[in-house]
């Protein structure tokens, strides 16, 4: 089991040097600005202001690198689709972003979007970066307490059909506000890490 509370962050990386190179596994979080992301990273460690709530939006063009139990990394990608980002600004995001993917040491990674909303283009080419990995790969739909009951099962249809995804994509209803879906993205987590764990482990003789 990962203790959650020795959640700490690492640091702001701006270029591939700044990627840690230790061989644990990074589990990465991508999504739009405003979407929950932080929100949704908060809620996982059940903390309140560990990664950033409602800060400018599109100004943070960093990646930043949180260590779990110093047992997996939780990387929070900078957020996307922001209008009122300049062109120099959303070009660097994707500089650094294709720096990133290109390193090859994503081994899960999480995108989240809105239930209320069928996906965005820039969440599709997000999602078709992640599909390109061939890592697991997971869809949270969060904001989950502002739709209907009936709206839950043709969201959902909507943003596995928007995104293209594989049958074996996941696409887990989440609420950053209320903590619903947390233990499902918490068992993912939890099977990744001990995965991970398992195949480094050296045999007893
Ligand atoms: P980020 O830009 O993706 O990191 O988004 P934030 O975590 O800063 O959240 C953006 C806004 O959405 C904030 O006002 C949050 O309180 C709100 N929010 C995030 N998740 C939820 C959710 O599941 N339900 C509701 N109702 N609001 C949410």
């Amino acid at each position: 089991m990962l203790n959650l509370h020795k959640a700490e962050f690492i640091r702001s990386a701006v270029k591939p040097s700044d990627f840690p190179s230790d061989g644990l596994p990074q589990i990465v979080f991508a999504g739009k600005s405003n979407v929950g992301k932080s929100s949704t990273i908060n809620k996982i460690l059940n903390r309140r202001n560990f990664a950033r709530v409602g800060g400018q939006p599109g100004k943070t063009i960093h990646i930043n690198f949180f260590s779990i139990d110093q047992q997996v990394y939780f990387v929070d990608l900078p957020g996307y689709g922001y209008a009122k980002v300049s062109k120099a600004e959303r070009d660097r995001w994707g500089r650094l972003l294709e720096t990133y993917f290109a390193s090859d040491k994503i081994t899960l990674g999480f995108q989240i979007v809105d239930i209320r909303h069928k996906p965005t283009a820039d969440d599709k080419v997000m999602a078709d970066w992640f599909l390109s990995t061939g890592k697991p790969f997971v869809v949270i739909a969060n904001k989950w307490d502002k739709i209907k009951k009936s709206e839950l099962e043709p969201n959902v249809a909507c943003i596995r059909q928007t995104l293209l995804l594989p049958e074996e994509v996941p696409v887990i209803p989440f609420s950053a506000e209320k903590g619903s879906g947390r233990e499902d993205v918490l068992a993912l987590i939890e099977a990744h890490a001990a995965a991970f764990a398992a195949e480094h482990t050296t045999p007893s003789v």
